[in-house]
């Protein structure tokens, strides 16, 4: 199978987009590391559902905004499974808020959750992929990076970062054969997207050329092209999966 022998580790694997790609790589034969922050039970469901498959898995509870935890869930990752090939920055939150009346803490709060954690876990991968000479790390921006969507100054900072923060951190790892890239997801059918496809479903669909709303699939197979072995000479880009969302045609 395309990820036989690899191991990878996904944030916020339990739920949503993070679970796809924990499925699909563990369907294709990689031993598959998530990270979750408290839905112990979806967490044990995924488990239960990839090793009743026939397939490796393991999660690890983590808070993406500790380094500590981050430092942590590698090491397990690498005491388990004896090294890290692929490193997936899924894990976020959205915390709409205008500006002027945004507490402080939201700001920190999706700040270190969308784009500390990014360092946390790419600092934390970078000993054992330096060391194997391979990696590939794929961080999880959003279509919000580009967009001016009112309440989501700290989502689209947060985003933004990310972006930036790939397109370095693939040139300083390039010849070590590590490949660093960030999908860009458009209106992904999650528990985050909730409130607003309950609320303006058919407003988004009139914005979406292809006139659907994107799977959690759809993102899966992105991630999973950026993180194959074959796809070693694209690095620093940035994918975005999104219906033609963001390509401003009439
Ligand atoms: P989701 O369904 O809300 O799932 C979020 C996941 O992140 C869960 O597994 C959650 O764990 C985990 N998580 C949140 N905070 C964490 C923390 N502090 N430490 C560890 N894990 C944490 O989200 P999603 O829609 O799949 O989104 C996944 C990624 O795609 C995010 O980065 C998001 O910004 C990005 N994205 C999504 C969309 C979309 O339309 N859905 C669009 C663009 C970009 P628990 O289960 O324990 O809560």
């Amino acid at each position: 199978m395309r990820f036989d022998g690899r191991v990878a580790l996904v944030t916020g694997g339990s739920r949503g987009i993070g679970r796809a790609i924990v499925e699909s790589l563990a369907a294709e034969g990689a031993k598959v590391a998530f990270v979750y922050a408290s839905n112990a039970s979806a967490a044990e469901e995924l488990v239960k559902s990839i090793e009743s498959s026939g397939g490796t898995v393991l999660g690890i509870q983590a808070d993406v905004r500790k380094k500590a935890d981050a430092d942590r869930a590698v090491d397990q990752v690498v005491e388990t499974f004896g090294k890290i090939d692929i490193l997936v920055n899924n894990a976020g939150i959205v915390r709409d808020t205008l500006v002027a009346t945004m507490p402080e803490e939201k700001w920190r709060d999706v700040i270190e959750t969308n784009l500390n954690s990014v360092y946390n876990f790419c600092h934390a991968v970078m000993r054992p992929m330096m060391s194997a000479r391979y990696g590939r790390i794929v961080n999880m921006s959003s279509v919000a990076a580009r967009m001016s969507n009112q309440g989501q100054a700290a989502y689209a900072a947060s985003k933004g970062g990310i972006e930036s923060f790939t397109k370095c951190l693939a040139v300083e790892v390039a010849k070590r054969g590590i490949t660093v890239n960030a999908v860009a997801p458009g209106f992904i059918v999650t528990d985050m997207t909730e409130a607003v496809r309950s609320a303006a479903e058919d407003k988004i669909l009139k914005e979406i050329p292809t006139k659907r709303l994107g799977q959690t699939s759809d993102i899966a197979n992105a991630v999973l092209f950026l993180a194959d072995e074959k796809t070693s000479y694209i690095t620093g880009d940035v994918i975005t999966v999104d219906g033609g969302l963001t390509l401003g045609g009439l």
